[in-house]
């Protein structure tokens, strides 16, 4: 989804004070005043800070994309895998080490979404039914009808989602990514905030209206002023900071709203600070169209003729791409962030299997709504055998190679393969611990293609987080989820109810024999 269309919240535009003008406490008062006071500053002693702790799970099976060891411990200490080895002698090392028992379970490798939109969950059970653009014509749009506080309620919840369901480290591709900055940190999880800039006027380029005038886009440089200068405040602000935890990205919004001016100023950014970037790109059949009618060629060739194809770049869908398109992009080394289950959701398998073959290196992300990775392993894993059409299908791939895109794939693209993305001695300790005796997953013989194909998120128990539990046991440990579920529920139901009321929605049935 575009993410200019995603936060109009009544606060009024991200211009409007500094990236980083939500602080902790303020979150604290003002959801105290809104939507209760959610955050936990009494749970942090149970999560507490990494140079405090060493963690040993015991006797247990670690999981990477390329090897299982099985009957070994693991030692956390601080923020890192301190030793991998057997049982007895790991616990000799750590006697201090607060033990998890580690039967039964298997650890695995923290999986990394690289494009969410979190306080999309708003429009769950909407965006999902009406296509890309979304077709629905609404008479008030949902995001309109959120306080400042209520748009960060919303984002929370996609952040709960994404530790319950097994990330460790999430893209957030918004802007105005410093209203929500605080309450995302406190949760606990890796934070790459890919602040967007547009610089087109006007309204959505995709919605019919704007097609259907067929007018020739015109750019902004407030508008792009505007959007750098935000990029360098969340970056000043962010960057670097809860430890490293937390990294700021720049993103140009969409093809269709980038000029040539605003894509330099983007790779410019990211070359400066070492940085990768993103856009959204070739993600429906209207934006092909209208890049064509306007600039001339395709959206990947207008970000080839303006030198924006590249390693740093992680470009985000390229569900409609032709012969030409890929060879651009793997030819540049180009990421592409595959999001298997919003686009399976839109009808399309993207080209997956011919990106792979052309150079480009694959990670996944959620987009809209959800925020669950696991189920992106899914989706993508039977999406691309079917994409494949393979002579003998349903050999490739493998969940392995599902794991390595969503782990590995995913560390490439935010530029930190070397901390995160597998567990190896010397990395940062961002992993799971998975529940292998459960009735789907039984016998676990092979539990990454037991778990892929026959798992759920929930058996996901634990989730660590730089050294630290942001779940354990299956208890969140850094906001009050009841708490949140709860007031996101209510304010839900009170949005969705006025939209309706403006706008009854009426669902497009299939024809069915009587
Ligand atoms: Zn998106």
């Amino acid at each position: 989804m575009p993410a200019s269309t995603i936060d109009r919240s009544r606060s009024g535009s991200s211009s409007s004070g500094s990236p980083s003008d939500i602080s902790r406490r303020e979150w604290l008062v003002g959801a105290g005043a809104g939507a209760a006071a959610l955050m936990l500053e009494g749970r942090e002693a149970e999560a507490q800070p990494a140079s405090n702790r060493t963690v040993v799970f015991s006797n247990t099976t670690v999981l990477n994309q390329d090897a299982v060891q099985n009957n070994v411990a693991l030692a956390v200490q601080g923020d890192r895998i301190a030793a991998i080895g057997p049982t007895d002698q790991i616990l000799q090392a750590y006697p201090q080490a607060d033990v998890y028992d580690g039967r039964g379970k298997a650890l695995v490798p923290g999986l990394i979404n690289c494009h969410a939109h979190l306080g999309q969950t708003l429009a769950r059970g909407f965006n999902e039914d009406f296509g890309f653009p979304n077709n629905y014509r609404l008479a008030v749009q949902p995001t309109s009808l959120l306080s400042r506080e209520e748009a960060t309620l919303m984002a929370v919840v996609g952040a709960l989602e994404a530790i319950r369901t097994g990330s460790t480290t999430v893209v957030e591709n918004v802007s105005g990514t410093g209203r929500t900055a605080a309450a995302l940190a406190e949760t606990g999880l890796r934070w790459v905030f890919a602040e967007s800039a547009t610089d087109r006027e006007g309204g959505s380029p995709m919605s019919p209206e704007v097609l259907a005038k067929g007018e020739a886009p015109r750019f902004s440089a407030k508008m792009r002023d505007e959007g750098l200068q935000r990029i360098n405040e969340l970056f000043t602000a962010w960057h670097g900071k809860e430890g490293g935890r937390i990294s700021v990205f720049p993103a140009a919004g969409l093809a269709e709203n980038s000029s040539p001016e605003l894509l330099a100023a983007v790779g410019a950014f990211a070359e400066k600070h070492d940085l990768g970037y993103t856009i959204h790109l070739s993600q429906s059949r209207a934006e092909v169209a209208y890049m064509r009618r306007h600039h001339g060629v395709s959206p990947v060739g207008f970000l080839a003729r303006h030198n924006f194809l590249g390693p740093r770049l992680f470009a985000a869908h390229c569900r409609y791409v032709d012969e030409a398109d890929i060879a651009l992009l793997g030819k540049s080394g180009t990421i592409v962030s595959h999001q298997a289950g919003m686009a399976a959701n839109r009808g399309v398998i993207p080209p997956i299997p011919a990106l792979r073959e052309a150079g480009c290196p694959i990670a996944n992300g959620t987009d809209n709504n959800t925020n669950d990775m696991f189920e992106v392993m899914r989706i993508a894993l039977l999406t691309e055998r079917i994409r494949r059409d393979d002579e003998f299908p349903g050999v490739q791939p493998q969940p392995e190679d599902m794991l390595a895109d969503a782990t590995l794939g995913g560390a490439r693209a935010v530029r930190q393969e070397k901390a995160i993305g597998s567990i190896v001695v010397g990395k940062k300790a961002d992993l799971l611990v998975l529940d292998t005796q459960r009735v789907h997953i039984v016998p676990a013989v092979r539990i990454l293609s037991a778990w892929i194909h026959n798992g759920q998120p929930s058996d996901i128990e634990s989730v660590m987080v730089d050294g630290r539990f942001v779940m354990r046991g299956r208890k969140i440990l850094t906001v009050d989820e009841d708490r949140i579920i709860a007031e996101a529920d209510k304010v839900g139901r009170r949005v969705w109810a006025e939209v309706q009321k403006a706008s009854p929605i009426a669902v497009p049935r299939l024809l069915r024999p009587s």
